[in-house]
């Protein structure tokens, strides 16, 4: 700011001068001619110093362009080429076995208006993977998928995982070459944000093939461009990078902890023991079922619970899962009560739900440094199932440990949400703290 106000003032000075220089150019005339053949000598000397300048610099720019792909001067991010990513940064890194591999399969299904392509991925050619390579001379921030052959615009990119769209880049024609600065070197390209924190970059994307735009919500399994070979690329290929934590090829982890070529569609794996499953069941219940003629389930029903709610199955709220449901090709918007979907796809996502429960339950647990047996993990995820949280938990486990006082203050509470007496919920309460202080999975009976 000084620096600018000192600038501005001299101007102003430099105005005052030749406003001075006319109004008084006829009281000193030779003066001036003088001043001027003086100033027409240094202009002679310096501008020529100047141009050589000018010239060394754009020489110099030009030559750093060439050279320099690695974003110091630039700072633009070429593809590939972010920082080296070192072991430790990989460190602490969950597997998280629920993301999707980017590429779909060929078939399309459009499901209230979202194209999905999740099918047998058209590609699971790693071309380049994730970290130093000794050609680039530095590391690469994700990996490269290829075409198997393809041009640009034929394979389906989908959504890897569910999430949100951070920004979209466009405008990039399919021409690729190394060092094209399309898109910062990216070419058309997406990146989402997921609800773990991660970032999730799709680069090189086909012109004019990106369908969604930024701050839309897009689910797994969704179709959101096409395989391409803009910006800086040599041919058409995916470049696929995970940044976790940030935005910056300094957060890059290696993908291929989160994807993997080989199990394309993982689904969240329950963690759950049949056991737990059963205890869960037995408090839960189920609503109206179909059966075949020998008296197996075939299908739950939809049923409403009197406000509204719509439900399937051991207590799935339609509405709260809508998104698993989704990922097995249920609609629930086009659902109501009567409606029949198949037990093993009401199993799945029950599975799923379960699954995402338990992982919050100890990834809270982990935060608040507490460590238990699983089978009181299962007696707090059974109590999260039904009360929506564990929030206060930690506290009450720290003042009271796993005595009969948690139970009296924390286990037992609530048992109705209106402060009611009731003897179901008090009975599962009860069976909640068995099961947390003896380990021992008492069944509704
Ligand atoms: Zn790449």
């Amino acid at each position: 700011m000084r620096f600018l106000r000192g600038l501005f003032g001299a101007n102003k000075a430099k105005e005052e001068i030749k406003e001075n220089g006319i109004v008084g150019g006829t009281t000193n005339v030779v003066g001036s001619m003088i001043k001027r053949s003086l100033y027409i000598k240094i202009a002679a000397v310096v501008a020529p110093i100047i141009i050589i300048i000018i010239v060394l610099f754009i020489a110099f720019l030009a030559i750093a362009y060439v050279l320099d792909h690695d974003s110091k001067i630039f700072n633009i991010d070429w593809p590939g080429e972010g920082s080296i990513i070192t072991g430790s940064q990989l460190s602490g890194i969950n597997d998280n076995t629920a993301y999707w591999w980017p590429i779909g399969g060929s078939e399309i299904e459009t499901k209230n208006g979202v194209q999905f392509a999740t099918g047998d991925p058209t590609s699971t050619i790693i071309t380049s993977s994730f970290g130093y390579q000794e050609w680039r001379g530095r590391g690469h921030a994700g990996i490269d998928i290829g075409s198997a052959g393809s041009g640009p615009g034929v394979h389906n990119i989908i959504a890897t995982v569910s999430g949100t769209i951070y920004s979209v880049t466009t405008g990039c024609d399919d021409n690729g070459y190394y060092g094209n600065g399309c898109g910062g070197g990216y070419g058309n390209h997406i990146i989402m944000t997921t609800s773990d924190g991660n970032y999730i970059i799709y680069g090189h994307l086909a012109q004019n093939s990106i369908t969604v735009q930024e701050g839309e919500t897009v689910t797994q399994g969704q179709v959101i461009g096409k395989m391409g070979n803009s910006g800086s690329s040599t041919g058409t290929h995916l470049h696929f990078q995970i940044d976790v934590g940030g935005y910056a090829n300094s957060y890059a982890v290696d993908p291929t902890t989160y994807v993997s070529p080989d199990n394309p569609r993982p689904v969240i794996s329950s963690s759950s023991s049949s056991q737990f499953i059963e205890f869960l069941h037995s408090w839960e219940g189920h609503g109206p079922v179909r059966t075949d003629s020998s008296g197996n389930i075939t299908h739950y029903i939809v049923a409403d619970d009197g406000y509204g709610t719509l439900t399937v199955g051991y207590g799935l709220t339609l509405r709260y899962d809508a998104e698993e449901f989704a990922r097995h090709g249920v609609d629930v918007s086009t659902l109501s009560s009567g409606s029949a979907i198949e037990k093993s796809i009401v199993d799945a996502v029950e599975e799923e739900v379960i699954a995402a429960w338990r992982e919050t339950t100890e990834s809270f647990l982990a935060q608040n440094n507490i460590t238990l047996e699983d089978y009181q993990v299962d007696a707090l995820v059974s109590r999260i199932y039904n009360v929506g949280n564990i929030n206060s938990f930690p506290s009450n486990y720290r003042t009271y440990g796993n005595t009969q006082a948690l139970y009296e203050n924390y286990m037992s509470k609530p048992v109705t949400s209106n402060g009611q007496y009731s003897l179901g919920l008090a009975r599962r309460r009860a069976a909640e703290w068995e099961l947390f202080h003896n380990g021992n999975y008492q069944l509704n009976s």
